[in-house]
C-alpha cells in the first residue's frame, strides 16, 4: 500500500494522528504530515486505511500501482471528425438553444 497526503486539504482535525501517529504525526499548527515515503508496510496498512477513510476532507489517498504484467491503459484515439457536433450541423444532432 502507498499512501500520500495533500497538506492543501488537511484540515487539522488530527484524527489520521490518532489511528496511525507513527506516518500522520501533527506539526505545530495541528495538521497532519506524512512520515516517510507513503509505503506502509503490511502490519500498518489496517491503522493507515482507518485513518484514510475517517479524514474528514479526503487528504489522504492511497495511490494505485501499475504492475509490469497489468494489462496497458487503453490508448488515445483521435475523435471522429466527420461525427463531430457543430453549430453547423446542430440540426441533425438536435441541439435547441
Ligand atoms: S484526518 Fe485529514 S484533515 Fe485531519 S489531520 Fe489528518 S489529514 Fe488532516
Amino acid at each position: 500500500m502507498r499512501v500520500k497526503l495533500d497538506r492543501t486539504l488537511c484540515d487539522g482535525f488530527g484524527i489520521c494522528a490518532k489511528h496511525a501517529p507513527q506516518y500522520f504525526p501533527l506539526d505545530d499548527w495541528g495538521y497532519a504530515v506524512l512520515a516517510g515515503d507513503g509505503n506502509i508496510p503490511i502490519d500498518d496498512q489496517d491503522a493507515v486505511q482507518r485513518a484514510l477513510m475517517d479524514c474528514p476532507v479526503h487528504a489522504i489517498m492511497e495511490l494505485s500501482e501499475r504492475r509490469p504484467d497489468d494489462a496497458p491503459p487503453p490508448s488515445m484515439t483521435e475523435p471522429d471528425l466527420d461525427d463531430l457536433k457543430t453549430e453547423s450541423n446542430e440540426a441533425e444532432w438536435g441541439f435547441t438553444r
